[in-house]
């Protein structure tokens, strides 16, 4: 189920809100702590006041008053806050109530008003810090009987989230919500219901760029893009590991071709800051492929039982899928190769070159993904130059694709220019320079373009670079990192069908 949080300060706004999402969410809470003072004595008859649900049914809501020291916006004492919820609760049109683990022992009155309006409590209990230790205790239902264990969780990175996956995987089916707050928690919101929870929390978009709680979507985007309600145990997952993640567009990218397919299988963001951790949990969950990025595309090599040319000869890879006997193993593949050189070539064939080969070609950067596009490159039979804020950096790509010889390495600085003007058929920019949030930033100020150069700048945010403006303006045939981007991302998503496609297909 889909629990939209309802933020708003007024009781109004919160139905405009329900109303605004009603076809994606299947349960409400209302965060009482948001509202204005004036507008708690209405709480109780906020349940009647709801459209219906998807199905036809009133949507059930759980009320919650959340303490300052769980997160919440409470601002009132602890006697007022347990006045409120019991007066929420003795309006009968709750289904639940949220009460802290803390409250144990003197929330007698409250239990009793919940017994009589028919409402079930949801037990709970936060951590903004960590994956406590006692997390099993805190999700068993047998220590909380009646009542619905909750636990909201905080992991500093990926062996934590192992912790909460192992944990909640080993626990019996019962109910419970289970939540890992954060970017680093935040595939287990989409994998809520595969992980044993029986809801996932959303925040409606964009008020004043609140979330209930650290991690949240809303719920639009949770049920179209990541089609939560038809995730199941069969599903097939994939994902996208890097440090950072939360701005990649590869899940709305590949989500977007497995529902077009009508493929059950879904793609999610993994914030990764340790690979042997992350592949521990790829068995637990079970994931079945994933994309590569920023930092690991070399990390994850020793996890390869297999590798593809692509990912030998560039020595990164960008792709990982399972492969071999029983699906034991992973295979490497590296899509940057075919996807940087896709458009390239349909921008030579633009300039009337009849090939790439003898031309002579500028590749500024020497990072994870300039190893493919080098390695593309001299493939190409062109001649590199390669320039580096770090030359060291690019002379160890060039020792480590075996091309010493053939690529001339310098340093990225003012005196480049006077090196680039004899490999300047082609300009290829791979650093992150110009990268979205810093777009106004240019690696090659010095440079002026004659107008005769092709270039490719691979940062795709934003799609046109203030070098590649500048390109254009000097009437250079320019291509965007976002051709490589979609280029590289097809080549991935026909691996990822290929073995969900051969996965499903019935055994004989
Ligand atoms: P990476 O491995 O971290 O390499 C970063 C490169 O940028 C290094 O050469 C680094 O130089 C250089 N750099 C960083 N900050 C710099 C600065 N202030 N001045 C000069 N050079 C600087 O990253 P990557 O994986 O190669 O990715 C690089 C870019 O390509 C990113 O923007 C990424 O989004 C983009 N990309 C696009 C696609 C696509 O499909 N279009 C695919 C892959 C990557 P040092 O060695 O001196 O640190």
């Amino acid at each position: 189920m889909i629990c939209l949080s309802l933020i708003a300060a007024t009781l109004s706004e919160n139905l405009r809100l329900v109303a605004r999402y009603a076809a994606y969410v299947d349960m409400l809470e209302l965060r009482a702590d948001y509202l204005l003072h004036g507008e708690r004595a209405e709480l109780d008859r906020f349940p009647r006041a709801l459209p219906p649900g998807r199905s036809g049914a009133p949507l059930p809501v759980i009320l919650t008053v959340r303490a300052r020291r769980d997160g919440g916006q409470w601002h009132g004492g602890e006697n007022e806050r347990r006045q409120l919820l019991l007066h929420g609760v003795r309006g009968g049109g709750y289904r639940y109530v949220d009460l802290e683990r803390w409250l144990r022992g003197s929330d007698a009155v409250l239990l009793e008003a919940a017994a009589a309006a028919g409402t079930t409590i949801i037990r709970s209990a936060h951590d903004f810090d960590a994956v406590p230790g006692n997390l099993a205790r805190l999700l068993d239902s047998g220590s909380c009987p009646g009542e619905i264990p909750k636990a909201a969780v905080t992991p500093a990175g990926s062996s934590d989230l192992l912790h909460f996956v192992r944990t909640v995987s080993a626990l019996p089916l019962q109910p419970r919500i289970a939540v890992a707050m954060g970017t680093a928690g935040f595939a287990t919101r989409v994998l809520a219901r595969r992980l044993g929870s029986m809801l996932t929390f959303c925040s409606p978009e964009n008020i004043d760029t609140v979330v209930a709680a650290p991690g949240h979507i809303d719920p639009e985007t949770m049920s179209r893009l990541y089609r939560y309600h038809s995730i199941s145990g069969n599903s097939a997952v994939f994902g996208v590991i890097g440090n950072p993640i939360m701005h990649s567009q590869s899940p709305a990218y590949h989500n977007r071709r497995f529902a077009e397919d009508h493929l059950d299988a879904v793609y999610v963001p993994f914030e990764v800051d340790d690979v042997d951790a992350f592949f521990e949990l790829a068995e637990l969950i079970p994931i079945a492929g994933v994309s590569v990025t920023i930092p690991h595309k070399q990390a994850v090599m020793r996890y390869l039982a297999q590798r593809d040319p692509s990912v030998t000869g560039a020595g990164a890879c960008n792709t990982v899928v399972r492969s071999g006997a029983a699906r034991g193993g992973w295979k490497g593949y590296n899509s940057d190769v075919p996807g940087f050189l896709e458009p390239l070539q349909q921008a030579a064939a633009a300039a009337g070159w009849p090939e790439l080969r003898g031309r002579r070609a500028t590749v500024v950067g020497a990072g994870g993904a300039a190893r493919a596009v080098v390695y593309a490159l001299l493939r190409q039979g062109m001649e590199l130059l390669l320039l580096n804020r770090t030359l060291d950096r690019a002379r160890t790509l060039a020792r480590d694709l075996g091309a010493s010889g053939a690529v001339r390495c310098a340093c990225l600085d003012d005196s480049a220019g006077r090196e680039m003007a004899g490999y300047a058929d082609l300009i290829v920019q791979t650093t992150s320079v110009g990268m979205a949030p810093d777009a106004e930033s240019d690696p090659l100020p010095f440079y002026q373009f004659s107008g005769a150069e092709i270039v490719y700048d691979i940062v795709y945010t934003p799609p046109l670079t203030r070098l590649l403006q500048r390109a254009r303006d000097a009437g250079c045939i320019t291509v965007s990192g976002r051709k490589m981007f979609e280029a590289q991302a097809d080549a991935q998503y026909r691996l990822f069908r290929e073995l969900q496609l051969a996965d499903s297909a019935p055994r004989q």
